[in-house]
């Protein structure tokens, strides 16, 4: 049985008494929700991952960060590559490409049986919602994860060169090689009802160490959320992604680099804003970050393996807890 919450009691209410949603891009959004996963009841843990990566191929609807979210909570995830599945095999797609279709974007064997299913789901008329659900029910995943929107909403790269490429173009067609003018999100995409009731009743949400500009702000960018979070009586809390002025992995750090920010810990800080009422930096930037009215705690923040998740979320909890019990 576990024990939730044990290394948690010197609060007034317990950690798993709060109603806790964590906003989630893939890799860095998903060791986070999976170290939450360990601790908050599953009844009180929402993850809102983003869709902007979202796109079709070979005929398929391919979710890139709600899939490395249910594949690292249903402990499927491979360690190795941060996406797509543990024991993964690559036969379909490879014959996919001696047929002449696209190699580009790789989906192994296994991985492709989740974009079947939500083909087939999403063909019938369910939302992408009902289907993540279904996923993760058949996942055996307990706590909530819910597509931000249930409506398409692409992000788009504008690069220096004056292209705008759809998100995965550009970041793997492109080894997210080309400089990036501006990031280009879609107007007028809604909320789910689930995900403003989410957030309506949350104690605590929790900004992941995602990617903020193609992670972060797609979801930011889905009304009402900001402006649900801008009103939250209670704590948002953000971690920082960019350790030591780089990022641990992608090209959160290029991207600052290209739109004219300084890569640091307190550049996004500043990015944020009055967004969030508690930013958490690593303990390796404590010499030289610069916050910027909010609070700003440090905390080693690196997850490198099961150990670290669970440890980053617990600090990360205790942290919010006492800024909301202060
Ligand atoms: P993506 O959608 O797969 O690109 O993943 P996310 O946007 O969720 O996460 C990417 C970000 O996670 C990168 O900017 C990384 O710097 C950050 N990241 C990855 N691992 C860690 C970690 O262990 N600690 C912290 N603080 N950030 C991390
Ligand atoms: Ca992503």
């Amino acid at each position: 049985m576990t024990d939730y919450g044990s290394a948690i009691t010197d609060n007034r209410l317990r950690i798993t008494d709060y109603r806790i949603v964590c906003l989630a891009g893939g890799v860095g959004g998903a060791k986070l929700a999976a170290g939450l996963a360990q601790i908050v009841p599953p009844q009180n843990l929402t993850i809102i991952v983003n869709t902007g990566d979202d796109f079709q191929h070979v005929g398929l609807t391919v979710c890139p960060d709600l899939d490395t979210v249910m594949y690292t909570l249903a402990g499927v995830a491979n360690p190795e590559t941060g996406w797509g599945r543990a024991g993964e095999s690559w036969r379909t797609m490879q014959t996919v490409t001696q047929l002449g279709g696209p190699d580009w974007f790789r989906l192994g064997d296994l991985d492709l049986a989740t974009h079947l299913t939500r083909a087939q789901l999403l063909g019938e008329g369910q939302t992408l919602t009902a289907v993540t659900r279904h996923l993760c029910t058949h996942l055996h995943i307990q706590p909530v994860i819910l597509p931000m929107s249930d409506q398409p909403a692409p992000t788009m790269i504008e690069s220096d060169d004056g292209r705008i490429l759809p998100f995965q173009t550009w970041f793997v067609r492109e080894r997210w090689q080309p400089s990036v003018r501006q990031i280009i999100l879609p107007a007028d995409v809604k909320a789910t009802h689930a995900v403003v009731r989410a957030l309506e009743t949350a104690d605590i949400v929790i900004i992941a160490p995602s990617n903020p500009f193609v992670s972060i702000d797609p979801i930011l960018n889905v009304y009402p959320i900001r402006a649900l979070l801008e009103d939250m009586p209670q704590v948002v809390t953000a971690v920082s992604p960019i350790i030591g002025g780089q990022a641990v992995k992608g090209p959160a750090a290029k991207m600052m680099q290209e739109m004219g920010m300084e890569v640091s810990a307190t550049a996004v800080a500043a990015y944020y804003g009055d967004l969030v009422d508690l930013f958490i930096y690593d303990r390796q930037d404590e010499g030289t970050f610069v916050g910027a009215g909010g609070t700003a705690v440090a905390l080693d923040t690196m997850m490198l393996d099961g150990d670290g998740r669970l440890r980053v979320a617990q600090d990360v909890l205790h942290t919010s807890l006492n800024y909301l019990n202060a």
